[in-house]
């Protein structure tokens, strides 16, 4: 246990001298690797082939959540006796009621390119992370980019946009192999979890992605380029958008979508 431990300190170590040397993503690749212990690298992978037999149906929803809630338990514990991390959930709640903490995750974009004008696209009855067959939820806003000829570019600039981590955290897992053709909804995904709110962001469709599982990002740190990859964001009638959710680890380590809207409306913008 004591050892366990300290492989997440030597991580969070690392993370604190990236967050005071303010290095830039390429040398903020942490990735550590112990063969007999149950390292933070080891939990990336756990949950990277948990995720993929889900959504090949190669495993059944009560395992898979038996395994999920593990994963996080182990997560959660590793980070647990470290100070910047140990937050209980009062200063959570009031985390998530200040938009300080959040970074908006597109780049040239603010909220007015949400999709809805309220947020409406937010939908978390019936999902159902463990059970790929449940459809018809959509725990998730959608933010859209002006990409009218559907490129993956800017119409503005003719760049790529940016998506940016909402908050710092270390990445759990990628999807980069989507081919056109494929009936993954996701398409090109990225997981990041967030130590400090227990809990798991998710940012679909995209095109290039910038992270590898096991590394840490900071809020506002670029993590990929926008796409159109996932079944149905492929199609002509789907506008160029990120597809951006949260779920929020529960006691018993599972998950539960709270919508990223507020979040949103006051995260710190970059140009
Ligand atoms: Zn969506």
């Amino acid at each position: 246990m004591k050892r366990y431990v300290t492989l997440f300190m030597r991580a969070v170590g690392i993370l604190g001298a990236i967050l005071v040397g303010g290095l830039n993503a390429a040398s903020s690749q942490v990735v550590i690797t112990n063969s007999d212990e149950p390292t933070l690298y080891a939990y990336c992978q756990q949950f990277q082939t948990l995720y993929t037999q889900i959504r090949q149906q190669h495993i059944t929803p009560d395992s898979a959540r038996m395994q999920f809630s593990g994963i996080m338990r182990g997560l959660q514990q590793g980070f647990r006796n470290n100070g910047p991390y140990r937050i209980d959930s009062l200063e959570r709640d009031s985390l998530r009621r200040t938009g300080r903490y959040f970074a908006f995750p597109l780049r040239g974009y603010t909220a007015t390119a949400i999709g809805g004008t309220h947020g409406e696209g937010y939908r978390g009855i019936g999902f159902d992370l463990f059970d790929y067959k449940v459809r018809g939820s959509h725990p998730a806003q959608d933010i859209f980019i002006v990409d009218r000829n559907q490129d993956n570019l800017d119409d503005r600039n003719g760049q790529p946009v940016d998506i940016l981590a909402m908050t710092g955290g270390i990445v759990l897992a990628i999807e980069t192999g989507w081919q056109p053709g494929s009936e993954y909804r996701g398409g090109n995904w990225i997981w990041v979890y967030d130590p400090v709110m227990h809990g798991l962001f998710y940012y679909a469709h995209n095109n290039r992605i910038y992270v590898s599982p096991g590394q840490w990002v900071q809020a506002g740190q670029k993590l990929a380029e926008i796409g159109r990859t996932g079944f149905n964001a492929y199609k002509s009638r789907s506008p160029t958008h990120l597809h951006l959710m949260y779920l929020q680890i529960q006691p018993d380590g599972l998950p539960k979508p709270m919508n990223p809207y507020q979040w949103l409306l006051t995260a710190k913008l970059t140009k």
